[in-house]
């Protein structure tokens, strides 16, 4: 959501007002991944609710514990899309973290890990270092998984580009991630006779620093991205839990979509080549769910013949949810665990997944390679 958003939501009635939404009913906490780990009411939508309504109405002082199962919330927005009563659970998140952070400071690892991100450059370096000492470091010391080489070469004259059709939004950690993935969208993109270009100037999503309650870091993030895509005719964010942030980022300078919705529209010149037989498994992120991109990206891939494509079960969040599974490791392994089953009893050899965090998570507790369903396209294209 809009990181500028949230200081109106700093004062308790603002708050107690989105909270008394919820009557109560009961029906998001079994669609919970919280709720579904722990089986506790104040780790459910409901029970963080009414803590923060209480906080709101002065009828509780914040405690350390009620805070902490704030914290463990997932911003997965799983609880919205079923609520019957219309509880903006990710508005409420961000003001009440907002405000949990004004009255105690963000830890010093968040606060790192949240300047890192605002810091493309630098983080590109520390995971380039990262790259090259990774065999040498202890299991405790990984974790994310080696970050590949990557190539800038293959999309370097989409840089700048004026009269592009379409702009890519690369994020943070995708910077040095995705990069065979930007490659792979542009030479989809090209195949149906569009232009691509990657704006300078452009950054983070500002969705980490709002989760966490840093809502004048967001509020930077934001104006850099507005500033970076202002005049671009559509802005395509390749990473599912970045696309609505920045959407309220863009607002009103630049309309934000899915970059696989968009390219399944504009993909009737696209031929794709047989797979083979090949058995590649699909994991669809809490964000693709509640934006409802997965259909579009099902059809993408039903275009590649003799692909045998298993879809995974719906565990329910897979833990990464931004900075949670590096702040969480346990937690983050536990909600991953039922997926990984699902993955090794598919006997795919390939998991594809369209987000960057959960791809992170996913491909440092599975030794099957996972990327992202747009380098799966373009490695089949005709
Ligand atoms: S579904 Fe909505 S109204 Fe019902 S308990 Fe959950 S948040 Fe409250
Ligand atoms: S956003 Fe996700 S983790 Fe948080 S309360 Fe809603 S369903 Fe639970």
């Amino acid at each position: 959501m809009r990181a500028d958003a949230a200081p109106d939501l700093l004062d308790a009635p603002s708050l107690a007002t989105l909270a008394d939404r919820c009557v109560q009913c009961g029906l998001c906490l079994p669609h919970c991944p919280t709720y579904r780990l722990e089986g506790v009411e104040s780790e459910s939508p409901r029970g963080r609710i009414a803590y923060v309504k209480a906080i709101a109405t002065g009828l509780l002082a914040p405690t350390d514990t009620g805070d902490q199962h704030l914290e463990h919330c997932l911003g997965c927005r799983r609880c919205e899309v079923v609520c019957p009563a219309g509880v903006e659970m990710e508005r409420l998140l961000v003001g009440a973290r907002t405000s949990q952070s004004r009255r105690r400071p963000l830890a010093f690892t968040t606060r790192a890990r949240l300047a890192l991100l605002a810091r493309p450059g630098l983080l590109k370096a520390l995971l380039g270092l990262y790259r090259l000492t990774f065999n040498i470091l202890s299991a405790s010391w990984r974790p994310l998984p080696v970050p590949g080489r990557g190539s800038h070469r293959s999309y370097r004259g989409a840089a700048e580009r004026g009269d592009a059709t379409v702009a890519i939004f690369v994020g943070c950690v995708a910077g040095p991630y995705e990069s065979l993935t930007r490659a792979a969208l542009i030479r989809l993109f090209e195949a149906t006779g569009a232009s691509v270009a990657i704006p300078s100037g452009q950054g983070c999503c500002g969705t980490a620093a709002a989760h966490a309650g840093d809502a004048e870091g967001a509020e930077r993030l934001s104006a850099a991205n507005r500033q970076a895509f202002a005049g671009q005719a559509t802005v395509l964010s390749l990473a599912s839990g970045c696309q609505h942030g920045l959407a309220e980022s863009l607002a009103g300078v630049a309309p934000v979509e899915d970059a696989l919705a968009f390219l399944e529209v504009h993909s009737d010149p696209l031929r794709f080549h047989s797979a083979g037989g090949s058995s590649v498994a699909l994991h669809l992120p809490c964000t693709q769910r509640v934006l409802e991109t997965d259909s579009a990206l099902r059809r993408l891939l039903a275009r590649v013949p003799d692909l045998d494509l298993i879809e995974l079960p719906d565990t329910g969040c897979c833990g990464a949810a931004g900075l949670h599974m590096l702040a969480e490791p346990e937690r983050a392994a536990r909600l991953r665990e039922p997926l990984l089953i699902a993955l090794e009893a598919s006997g795919a050899v390939e998991l594809l997944s369209s987000n960057i965090g959960c791809r992170l998570h996913l491909g440092n507790g599975s030794k099957i390679p996972v990327r992202h369903p747009i380098e799966f396209l373009a490695e089949h294209l005709a």
